[in-house]
């Protein structure tokens, strides 16, 4: 049997991994900078690419590999980038595969730095950027220009957990001759595989689920060899490699992915269907909930809601939609408050101040992001601990 036959789980704790002749059963941390060579001709070899093997920590790196090769397995990949975080993945895409001149269509819906990269700093170096609906493909198709590289979505989305048809937006991509490119981040490859959809690029912030206790920054880039070609061309010249310390970090947080995320998803669908009941509740967003817009999509593409719920809060008589909102952040004990997600510790934000507070009002409402809304990152502590939490909503 080749690795790749095994099923997911046991890919996600044994794919990837090498043994030195030490016999380590658990992978090797390689915290070095350089590799050294036997003689002058191997390095000219190296160096000239006619040998395999290790240079420099900022083109390859043992560790490094390891964590590729196995979230290469586990998104079904040709191959996978690794990089210092998960913005400079997204940066090491778009830099490998676009030109100055060149045109992205990206979701509205995207994560609030992924718009900024795009708009304020990608544009002065000569890079367009359309903005269009997440859930309309119609307004995809307008968008398209004779210079259009990209299609760029989250799906679920960021806070509101909207869902695109992944197979629909690669169709349109591809007859236009771009690529599309999902940010897998809510999701990982435990819940929902885009490249088996039709999309050709995932980007993940590993910073979240991948490493799943909140310790190190980290991202990847995947797709074919083709594509990744480019893409690690930017990265060994620029640097934005991930630290052999983190990759060690993240190959331990893949052993476990499969069974957090079944907790995590478990954890939120639970606690999204006990908020919907509570009556300061308006809303509640969740892609595992049969009120959800987009719910049976959901199911077709992901294996269950994951771990995200968002939900609007109704205010109280003479009190504005965010002091509701805030009042019932600041009633919490055990959840912590802070914007990150994928942590093994529940957290709550208020995303109109916090993660979209450079939004403007304006776009903000469009996007449906009210003053009233609050996202939870559902952890694993017991869920009746975390609906104890927020009795507060019950009162
Ligand atoms: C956090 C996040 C990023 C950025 O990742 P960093 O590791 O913080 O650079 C990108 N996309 C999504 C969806 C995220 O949640």
């Amino acid at each position: 049997m080749t690795i790749n036959q095994y099923h997911p789980e046991t890919l996600s704790v044994r794919a990837g991994s090498e043994m030195t002749e030490f016999g380590e059963n658990s992978e090797a941390l390689f915290l070095n900078s350089s590799f050294r060579f036997n003689s002058a001709a191997q390095a000219a070899a190296r160096f000239g690419g006619t040998e395999p093997g290790n240079i420099y920590s900022r083109f390859t790196n043992p560790t490094v590999t390891m964590f590729q090769n196995k979230l290469a397995a586990l998104e079904g990949a040709e191959q996978c980038v690794a990089t210092s975080s998960g913005m400079s993945a997204i940066l090491a895409c778009v830099m490998g595969t676009c030109n100055a001149g060149d045109h992205i269509v990206a979701s509205r819906s995207i994560f609030g730095t992924s718009v900024q990269l795009f708009s304020n700093i990608l544009a002065r170096w000569g890079l367009l950027v359309t903005f269009v609906s997440l859930t309309n493909p119609d307004e995809w198709q307008a968008a398209i220009t004779p210079r259009t590289k990209l299609f760029f979505v989250e799906t679920p989305s960021n806070p509101l957990t909207d869902v695109c048809d992944i197979q629909v937006l690669a169709d349109i991509a591809h007859k236009a001759g771009a690529y599309l490119v999902v940010d897998n981040c809510f999701c990982t490859p435990a819940i929902q595989k885009p490249l088996q959809l039709g999309a050709d690029i995932v980007i993940h912030s590993a910073t979240k689920y991948i490493d799943g206790q909140g310790r190190c920054l980290g991202g990847a880039v995947l797709g074919s060899k083709v594509l990744m070609e480019p893409v690690y061309g930017f990265l060994r010249t620029a640097g934005v490699t991930m630290s052999a310390f983190n990759a060690w970090v993240f190959l331990k947080g893949l052993e476990t992915l499969y069974v957090r995320m079944e907790a995590h998803s478990k954890n939120a669908l639970a606690l999204a269907a006990w908020l919907e009941v509570q009556p300061q509740v308006a809303c509640v967003y969740y892609p595992g909930l049969p009120s959800h817009p987009q719910h049976l999509l959901a199911m077709r593409q992901q294996s269950s809601g994951g771990g995200i719920v968002s939900f609007d809060l109704k205010a109280k008589l003479g009190q504005t939609q965010q002091q509701a909102a805030w009042a019932l952040i600041d009633a919490t004990q055990l959840i912590s408050i802070t914007a990150n997600l994928g942590d093994a510790k529940s957290t709550i934000t208020h995303p109109a101040t916090t993660t979209h507070s450079r939004v403007t009002a304006e776009a903000r409402t469009a996007a449906g992001i009210g003053d009233g809304l609050v996202r939870i990152a559902v952890g694993l502590e017991h869920i009746d601990d975390l609906k104890a939490d927020l009795a507060f909503l019950t009162k």
